[in-house]
């Protein structure tokens, strides 16, 4: 080890109370900082790779700070499994590979960054105030005991134009911190955030992999700034009284902006598809929402094409023995000829599972690069 990696080894164990090491995937490139006597560490983002440890401070990543916040597990890893098992139920001829012992072996807690800003704020604005209104009208209606007057109310939203000053400093807006972070959430829907956030202490992050941003706060900024004009229109239509606010425009300046981490809980585990090629599940750590890549086996199918086979050949054979006889007996005949029927019906239906579960698989084919 340089000098250079030995300051940023001790700044990392300063900062965070508790030793922790850099360590990266080569193939998904996912960072995670580790206790350093990790080793032979599968990645858990996309199992496809283990993680090397980076020694190099050359190779260091950015930001390796520790985080202001963490939100802890809101799912137990039981109930983690179970959601994962229910939700691989749906993949038609599923891998035998799917079991909850598998599941359990293999699931991998993971904290990811998510960026926390403070900001000074000083802005001139423009909106739109709406005020909901009731409106009475009189619907009349011809009814069995003659005419009837029937009162209906209906809710309009005036609208008035509204500009101001604003001066104020922003506490945790938060923004991305991982560069797929918004694929994440549309597969495994948004974390909740607002609520159970804890300080950060070195036992909250004992036997989990800590995942290191990969979005820095430049390009994070975009999401950020989205997340400010939320704050302040919201406080705009508070300070006005009003029931919705629209068009909120306004030309901030930004000042002393501290951007600081939060850690949001997520599990990841995988099954082995008929390839023996590990497929990814995640489970939301607080929603319980699972995601995963979905493949199907078509070895459990052809077992249903060759039971089709089989039977077909028995039906068959029993026709021909029946046609021998038929030469006797006239009405075996008949049956001889349904039995081939039903011999290649059944052969028939032994292959629609084959086809099936290799256009489920070729539909549902993905990148494992493309994770989080
Ligand atoms: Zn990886």
């Amino acid at each position: 080890m340089t000098d250079a990696t030995l300051d940023r080894a001790s700044s990392i164990r300063e900062s965070w109370q508790i030793e922790l090491q850099p360590y990266a995937c080569a193939f998904c490139e996912s960072v995670f900082l580790l206790p350093p006597e990790a080793s032979r560490l599968t990645c858990p983002t996309c199992f496809r790779d283990e993680l090397d440890p980076i020694s190099d401070a050359e190779q260091y990543p950015s930001y390796v700070m520790p985080p202001e916040k963490v939100l802890p597990f809101a799912i137990s890893p039981e109930r983690a499994v179970s959601l994962a098992e229910d939700n691989l139920k749906r993949i038609p001829l599923r891998p035998t590979d799917i079991t909850p012992a598998n599941l359990k072996d293999r699931l991998r807690p993971i904290l990811l960054p998510m960026w926390l800003i403070d900001a000074e704020v000083q802005a001139q604005w423009l909106a739109e105030a709406g005020y909901y209104y009731e409106v009475v009208s009189h619907n009349e209606r011809y009814g069995g005991s003659g005419w009837q007057t029937e009162q209906v109310k209906r809710v309009r939203t005036r609208w008035e134009p509204r500009a101001g000053e604003l001066r104020r400093s922003y506490h945790n807006v938060t923004a991305a911190a991982l560069e797929q972070f918004e694929v994440l959430t549309g597969r495994v829907g948004n974390f909740a955030i607002e609520s159970g956030q804890q300080d950060y202490q070195p036992s909250q992050i004992q036997d989990v992999f800590v995942r290191v941003p990969s979005r820095p706060p430049e390009a994070a900024w975009d999401g950020a700034h989205t997340g400010f004009i939320r704050a302040a229109a919201d406080e705009v239509r508070r300070a006005a009284s009003a029931d919705e606010i629209q068009q909120f425009k306004w030309r901030p300046d930004f000042a002393t902006q501290n951007w600081t981490q939060l850690l949001i809980p997520l599990y990841s585990t995988y099954y082995l598809d008929d390839q023996g090629e590990k497929q990814v599940v995640y489970i939301n750590g607080l929603t319980g929402q699972v995601w995963a890549m979905r493949q199907a086996s078509p070895r459990r199918a052809q077992t249903f094409l060759f039971i089709g086979l089989a039977l077909a050949s028995l039906l068959v054979l029993g026709s021909v023995l029946g046609l021998l006889i038929a030469l006797a007996l006239p009405i075996l005949g008949l049956l001889a000829l349904l039995g081939v029927l039903l011999a290649v019906g059944v052969a028939i239906g032994g292959v629609v599972p084959v086809i099936q579960a290799n256009s489920f698989n070729r539909r549902n084919r993905f990148d494992p690069k493309r994770l989080v």
